[in-house]
């Protein structure tokens, strides 16, 4: 690697063995269109298939290609950071390893930061690739991100951008563990301009993201760009607390007018069980801040390297 890269791709891959060889086949043609020197970053994310081993055949044949492997399954988010750590090039593409993201693409988005950009974003036309339902959840959770979150993402946004070296390093200047990109991305801010894509099918195999680990990104994302959670929750709590208030006084009169009558049972326990459920409520908001808190102040880092094909030896040079 004598020439330093102009273009770095960054690949994250989760058990893509089946897809690699088409994936590199026309991402390098890709690479090989723009005339400059570039390179690709592979993460393997603790695949369980043998994912490493073609990932290491590349390696082997084309001096372009460079291998991080993490220790174990770390998180999209998180193999995307240790890609940008190991990624030279003064542009820098995280792009997926499963024909989703167009390679071919990369050279309208090489052309806006030539133009002066500092951030490309390919906006994904629409996703008639996913299921009706997903479609569903990811359009409800994005109209709610963009009402509570601190930074406007845009629609149709992922990983599949074009950053800047400036960029690349403001990203990884920010230590959190919960890394919910899309925010991360916005927040950082620079000179933004998109390209429209048409999100393509997965070439092989199914999406590594089930429904669980996308309401884990959305709760992520939201407690991590937005305090609205914990302020409704204390919001919640004068609400009930005046409502309670309100409720004595008018009790006390009452009893005051008619005397003392027995019954009252069933609206007792309506509002003793109500209350409860909400001091319940809260304290769970509460424990997921506080979980993520505790996450960060640990301080570990993000992400374990277990071998490094590619790199010049003597360690890293980024
Ligand atoms: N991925 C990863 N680690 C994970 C899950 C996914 O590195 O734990 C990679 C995966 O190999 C792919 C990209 O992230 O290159 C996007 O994953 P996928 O296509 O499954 O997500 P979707 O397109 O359904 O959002
Ligand atoms: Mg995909």
């Amino acid at each position: 690697m004598s020439e330093h890269p102009v273009l770095s791709l960054v690949v994250p891959c989760y058990n893509e063995a089946a897809g690699l060889a088409s994936f590199w086949a026309r991402a390098s043609d890709a690479l090989a269109a723009l005339g400059v020197a570039a390179e690709a970053v592979f993460v393997d994310d603790g695949s369980r298939d043998t994912t490493l081993a073609v990932l290491a055949a590349l390696a082997a044949r084309d001096p372009r290609v460079r291998v991080v492997a993490l220790s174990r399954n770390f998180g999209k988010e998180i193999a995307l950071a240790a890609g940008l750590d190991h990624a030279r090039g003064d542009a820098v593409v995280p792009i997926d390893a499963d024909l989703q993201h167009p390679p071919e693409l990369v050279r309208d988005l090489v052309a806006k930061w030539r133009e002066g950009n500092d951030v490309v974003i390919a906006l994904r036309r629409d996703r008639a690739t996913d299921s009706a339902p997903r479609r569903l959840a990811s359009d409800l959770f994005h109209r709610l991100f963009a009402r509570v979150s601190v930074v406007p993402v845009p629609r149709g946004a992922g990983d599949f951008r074009l950053m800047s070296r400036a960029v690349v390093d403001a990203l990884r200047a920010m230590p959190e563990r919960t890394r919910y990109m899309k925010g991360m991305y916005a927040w950082v801010g620079f000179r933004t301009a998109t390209v429209d894509y048409d999100v393509e099918e997965r070439a092989a195999g199914d999406s590594r993201f089930g429904l669980l680990k996308l309401w884990r990104l959305a709760l992520d994302g939201i407690i991590s760009f937005s305090a609205l959670p914990l302020r409704l929750s204390s919001f919640l709590g004068a609400l009930f607390a005046l409502v309670a208030l309100a409720y004595g006084a008018w009790l006390v009169v009452r009893t005051m007018v008619h005397g003392i009558d027995v019954p009252g049972y069933a609206s007792l326990m309506a509002v003793v069980l109500f209350l409860g459920g909400v001091q319940l409520l809260s304290l769970g908001v509460i424990g997921e801040y506080l979980g993520r808190v505790y996450d960060e102040v640990k301080a570990r880092p993000l992400y374990v390297v277990s071998a490094r094909l590619g790199f010049p030896p003597g360690g890293t040079d980024t």
